[in-house]
């Protein structure tokens, strides 16, 4: 990344730009702006791990149905879709947590 100029650096300005409330739960904490308290934090990563493990568990029992279904009788294609139902399931689960942490906060 190109260096943007000394204003475009959080540093210089963290006493100036320090929340006394948390943005989400009004916690009352210093917090850099535009950050969001620790409770809050954990709390948002905890939602993101349940709905995560829910949305990659049940897709990927989709997905496992529907290969088993289709899926020729050699050893070759249940080794590679059993490594593509695991796959499905770690994606899944790492995406949809990423994408909650930022629709959470
Ligand atoms: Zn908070």
């Amino acid at each position: 990344m190109a260096p943007l100029g000394p204003l475009s650096s959080q540093r210089p300005l963290s006493g100036i730009l320090i929340e006394h409330e948390c943005p989400r739960c009004g916690r009352e904490v210093e917090l850099p702006f535009g950050e969001i308290c620790s409770h809050c934090t954990r709390e948002i990563e905890v939602r993101a791990r349940k709905v995560g493990r829910i949305v990659a568990l049940s897709t990927t029992i989709a997905l496992a149905v529907y290969i088993l279904l289709r899926m020729p009788d050699q050893p070759t294609a249940r080794m590679v879709g059993g490594a593509s139902i695991l796959a499905w399931y770690v994606l899944t689960g790492l995406v949809t947590r990423r994408v909650l942490r930022e629709m959470l906060k």
